[in-house]
């Protein structure tokens, strides 16, 4: 097969390079074995790309994005960096990124693996099976309305003030990606704002709600707020599929859906821009864990969200979902044949290293293309 998927990988700092090392291996593998390559372009981003460079996400860096298909990234920041100054820190990377890409729809899943169930702060029985997405808006909302900051006022008192605003537009083009999504998995959307007590609160449950009838009758629809679903979220998590939410009210439940499964190390995640007249659509592919500075250099990090992204990457840009599977079904033999990483460690498991994870990873792709 012709070598024209073009991916751009961005290992970042901490431990995002040695994970990103066991996709390679993944890599090398398809095209080994799958006949399937890959252009692959590699950049700087993060702190690496301050030391290089001296910016977090340098024009070098995005003129190889505007060329990508697809970009798997790895993991910024790190305490080298964390005395910069708020508008030169490596996180501002991945912001860029998803600014300059327009990329508003975060998908992150929330799945438990069944030999990883007891992992999890719930019983057992409430989360084994559990598989749910979160969609995200990720490039509006209070984290970049106007106005915003901090005052003080006449009399003398300071106070400080966000802004919660999107526009119809913002909302029905990340409500489109939750219905279609939701189309391919269990068919069941839950719309979450806080219309009770927000105008935009209400605002959402309407556009949501027009967006359903326009093109989306057959998507079972719910609507919840956001209160009530963090607690249907921390018992009885397995009422969802899909789970559709603002910024900020993403951000907190998709941290609570992450802490459900019990393995930060497991959890990938994709962000998406609009696709255009042919389809195509920017996209970048991450773990949600970040550099994690305490364990970084020791060759003990979970090699599993990233190679995870990967597989998420190969559906959602490639529309490689034989391949996709195929590395998820990997994954989870290898926690079944009793392998973990420290982070998902359990009494009687064999305890390894990244590599070694790895390893096994690719092994088990073996036997199943053998
Ligand atoms: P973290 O996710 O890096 O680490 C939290 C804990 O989980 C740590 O104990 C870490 O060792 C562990 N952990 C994380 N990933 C693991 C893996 N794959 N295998 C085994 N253990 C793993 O979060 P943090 O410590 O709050 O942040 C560290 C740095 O990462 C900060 O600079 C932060 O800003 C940055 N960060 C970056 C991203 C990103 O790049 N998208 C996301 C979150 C945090």
């Amino acid at each position: 097969m012709a070598a024209n998927k073009k991916l751009l990988v961005l290992p970042g700092d901490g431990i995002g390079p040695e994970v990103m090392r066991e996709v390679r291996r993944v890599l090398d593998w398809m095209s080994r074995r799958r006949s399937v390559s890959f252009d692959i372009e590699e950049g700087l981003v993060g702190g690496a790309a301050i030391d290089a460079e001296g910016h977090p996400c340098p024009d070098s860096t995005m003129a190889k994005a505007a060329r990508a298909d697809a970009i798997l990234f790895g993991s910024v920041g790190g305490p080298k960096w964390d005395s910069l100054p708020f508008e030169r820190r490596p996180e501002l990377g991945i912001l860029r990124l998803r600014k300059d890409l327009g990329l508003f729809a975060n998908l992150r899943p929330a799945i438990v693996w069944s030999p990883l169930a007891q992992a999890s702060s719930l019983k057992a029985d409430l989360v084994n099976g559990l598989d749910l997405m979160i969609v995200r808006e990720s490039t509006g909302g209070i984290y970049f309305g106007e106005p915003r900051g901090i005052e003080t006022m006449a009399s003398g008192m300071r106070r400080a003030f966000d802004t919660e605003s999107y526009t119809e537009e913002e909302i029905a083009r990340v409500a489109r990606v939750a219905f279609e999504l939701a189309r391919k998995r269990q068919n069941k959307l839950t719309s979450v704002e806080k219309a009770n007590v927000m105008q935009s609160g209400r605002f959402w449950r309407q556009i949501v709600t027009e967006v359903h009838k326009a093109g989306f009758a057959d998507v079972e629809l719910s609507h919840m707020y956001a209160d009530n679903c963090a607690m249907q979220l921390a018992s009885r998590p397995k009422q969802f599929d899909v789970i559709l939410a603002s910024n900020l009210f993403g951000d907190v439940l998709s941290d609570l859906a992450a802490a459900v499964t019990g393995s930060l190390g497991m959890l990938p995640s994709a962000t998406l821009g609009a696709p255009d007249s042919s389809g195509r659509r920017n996209a970048l592919y991450e773990p949600i864990h970040g550099s994690a500075p305490d364990i970084a250099g020791k060759g003990v990090a979970n090699p599993c969200a990233q190679i995870l992204s990967f597989a998420m990457l190969l559906r959602w840009s490639f529309d490689m979902e034989e391949d996709a599977r195929m590395l998820e079904t990997a994954v989870e033999k290898v926690l079944a044949g009793g392998l973990r990483t420290a982070d998902i460690m359990v009494p009687g498991a064999a305890r390894v290293g990244t590599s070694i994870m790895g390893e096994a990873v690719v092994r088990e792709l073996d036997k199943m293309s053998a």
